[in-house]
């Protein structure tokens, strides 16, 4: 069920963008499923369901933490994970660079902002993310990397709104390379996208979908 679930979703994905399988509330089985069918990068947006899961799979899947994740929290997948989708605050990235130093390691990492219509989505709006990353506070840390952004559309039927939402996304993404990171390669991740969106995503530039429902339920 997920391998074919799975296939349908892995064959809508130009080669350039990543799939990230949101396995959030699955069981260990259904991951193992879809790691047996070539699928590699998996997203919890809970740090101790990931932190569960973890040791129960094959050691070469990269995890990447999507949903919005607690300062406190953040030690607990510093030695192992992969990308964390959800940094909203200079606090967070702090306590990420921290932890990624207790481990010697860098700890990728994506901005995330707010753009959809509800007022519960998490996020930074770009004056926010400016702040600090104009901040000495910001230049101070060693063992992070940013490496893009991450967005979430609103949750309408209003596909025009969609593609407006991403699109502001994209333009984020724009001024943020032209003014802070031009010289730095790895600075080129657009995470947005999901189940019910991510072909709109893809149009507009994404280079990272965040599926979940699609392929596991
Ligand atoms: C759950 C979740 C997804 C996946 O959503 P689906 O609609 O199930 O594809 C993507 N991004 C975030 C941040 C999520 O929490």
């Amino acid at each position: 069920m997920v391998k074919d679930k799975l296939a349908f979703i892995q064959n809508q994905i130009p080669e350039n963008v990543t799939l990230v399988a949101v396995s959030k509330t699955q069981p260990v089985s259904a991951i193992q499923e879809a790691y047996d069918n070539r699928q590699r990068v998996f997203g919890e947006n809970k740090v101790q369901e990931l932190v569960d899961k973890f040791p129960l799979l094959p050691k070469d899947i990269k995890w990447h933490i999507i949903g919005h994740l607690q300062t406190n929290k953040v030690k607990y997948i510093a030695p192992f994970v992969s990308l964390i989708h959800s940094v909203d605050s200079l606090k967070l990235l702090q306590e990420i660079n921290k932890q990624a130093l207790n481990n010697s390691r860098i700890i990728n990492c994506l901005l995330q902002f707010h753009v959809a219509q509800e007022e519960t989505k998490f996020g930074l709006s770009l004056e926010e993310a400016k702040e600090f990353l104009d901040s000495i506070d910001f230049a101070l840390l060693k063992n992070i990397r940013v490496v893009g952004i991450m967005g979430m559309a609103s949750f309408t039927k209003d596909t025009n709104q969609v593609r407006n939402e991403f699109q502001t996304l994209k333009n984020i993404f724009n001024q943020l390379k032209t003014e802070y990171f031009p010289a730095e390669n790895s600075f080129k991740e657009i995470s947005m996208g999901m189940s019910g969106d991510f072909q709109i995503a893809i149009e507009e530039g994404s280079t990272i979908v965040r599926v979940g429902s699609s392929i596991f339920n």
